[in-house]
């Protein structure tokens, strides 16, 4: 399966953060997630349980920013994001524009944790 490959990713590159950084216990994961990602949501949710066991992510929460397709509209010269990725035009205008600019994210981008002064680390 496509999405527990990803998962077994996303906690390899957390763990991996987590041990530089001297942290035991994470409580989640923030992931951004683009809409032409490829990776349904709910379906990673799922994988990144299976993903977790065992590890020191085991029990912590995955965290999806899901990040919406933007294109840039040369007619109104402004990068708009789209309300789904079933056509390819501005919504402001109407202009077909096959220019993205946002959509294939796929990053983890902090991780959260138990401590007294700074529970969040960036990525
Ligand atoms: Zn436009």
């Amino acid at each position: 399966m496509h999405e527990l490959s990803i998962a077994h990713n996303v906690v390899e590159i957390a763990s991996h953060a987590a041990n530089e950084a001297g942290i035991n216990r994470i409580q989640a994961v923030h992931l951004k997630l683009g809409a032409l990602s490829g990776v349904e949501k709910d379906s990673l949710l799922f994988c990144y349980e299976i993903a977790a066991e065992g590890t020191r992510l085991q029990g912590s929460r995955l965290e999806i920013d899901e990040i919406p397709v933007a294109i840039y509209c040369p007619h109104c010269d402004d990068i708009l994001p789209l309300p789904g990725v079933q056509a390819l035009c501005c919504p402001r205008c109407g202009t077909s524009s096959a220019d993205i600019r946002q959509g294939y994210e796929l990053e983890v981008i902090s991780l959260e944790y138990e401590s007294s002064d700074e529970p969040e680390l960036s990525l």
